[in-house]
């Protein structure tokens, strides 16, 4: 995702938006946009950065109200038909979905959804086909860096090494994200068996990841379960998938990147005795997919593919890179609005012209 400059942010798309230019947008297509869930009532941030991607139900309503006001929300089933060529998008189209399969999609975010009337896509991992409540590793991998004492550390697992030097907040986001690539590469168990070394290492053994009996610690990082996912289907809401184990798929061999692609779609249709149809990358930055990795879920029997970039109305839709807008905490209204009119994209566009234009001059 590009970082938007706190002028655009603050000043310029308020002021485009006050001015009503982004609802007059005529750009064809369709805005696809990413949410991760909400903010469950009680539950206290434990990052900026790490929990920058859920917003409040009261944002997420008010983003909802705003695009029933100037857009037309589609139906997962719209998507899929215009997707097959028997429908056509109507102006200024959106679809909602939302990554990952937390609790609160259920318990925090489905509420807002049903009262402003709207259905959404969402795209949930393996583990949400099966009974017990998982939660996602990298998730795990953040929190246990985050209580980790400081110093030098490595930590050797079934053949993953990782070593650094945890001190600052920033130190460990880095040492995180380096080690989610890494451990990306191997399975899903010898993910666990690091996860294990790590408590050993630091002594955290007996601390758990998150707080089962608090409720809304719960719905933040609990991932729903094969009962809650059928729920969630039966209350309109469509399912797609995201991998098994959420791994950075470009990261992966070949055979194993294909396997996490195709046994998701498997376990969830066996879960829900439906079709899925729709297959959203993880992470789903421009580092996480690779020419290959993109070819694979057309060849696993998906019918669309969703990355997590570049959204928005007037962009190009490959049927298996569609670009998406990634909402996030820090995004306000009139920089959510920019992005899904598509003007954030050409703006940027136009930007990157200019800037070439100059270098040439210059040199
Ligand atoms: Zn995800």
């Amino acid at each position: 995702m590009r970082i938007v400059s706190p002028f655009l942010k603050r000043v310029f798309y308020p002021a485009l938006s006050m001015a009503g230019v982004f609802h007059r947008t005529s750009a064809p297509g369709l805005a696809v946009v990413t949410y991760h869930g909400v903010l469950p009532q009680g539950y206290e941030p434990v990052d900026p950065a790490f929990d920058g991607n859920l917003i409040s139900a009261e944002m997420l309503r008010r983003q909802l109200r705003l695009l029933k006001a100037h857009y037309n929300v589609i139906s997962s089933e719209d998507a899929l038909a215009w997707r097959e060529g028997r429908r056509e998008l109507p102006p200024r189209a959106v679809l909602l979905t939302c990554d990952d399969g937390l609790l609160s999609c259920l318990t925090d975010m489905l509420p807002v959804l049903q009262q402003e009337g709207v259905s959404c896509l969402f795209f949930v991992t393996g583990a949400s086909a099966g009974e017990s409540r998982m939660m996602l590793w990298y998730e795990e991998l953040f929190l246990l860096l985050l209580r980790a004492a400081a110093g030098h550390f490595e930590i050797s697992s079934e053949g993953v090494v990782i070593e650094g030097e945890l001190g600052s907040r920033e130190q460990r986001r880095g040492i995180w994200w380096n080690s989610v690539k890494r451990l990306s590469q191997v399975d899903e168990l010898s993910r666990v068996s690091f996860l294990r070394a790590l408590r050993m290492q630091f002594k955290l053994e007996a601390e758990r990841a998150f707080d089962e009996e608090n409720p809304a610690s719960c719905r933040r990082f609990g991932l729903l379960k094969c009962g809650e996912l059928r729920e969630l289907a039966s209350a309109g809401m469509t399912i797609g998938a995201h991998t098994m184990s959420h791994p950075m798929l470009s990261q992966l061999p070949i055979e194993s990147a294909y396997a996490e692609i195709s046994e998701g779609r498997r376990r969830l249709e066996s879960a829900l005795q439906q079709q899925v149809w729709a297959f959203a990358y993880p992470f789903g930055d421009p580092q996480s997919v690779t020419a290959e990795v993109l070819a694979m879920p057309k060849k696993a029997g998906y019918e669309a593919a969703f990355l997590n970039f570049g959204g928005g109305l007037g962009v190009d839709l490959p049927p298996f890179a569609l670009p998406r807008v990634h909402v996030t905490a820090g995004m306000g209204l009139a920089e959510f609005e920019a992005q899904v009119s598509g003007f954030h994209a050409r703006w940027q566009r136009r930007a990157g012209r200019i800037a070439q234009r100059v270098a040439v001059t210059q040199s």
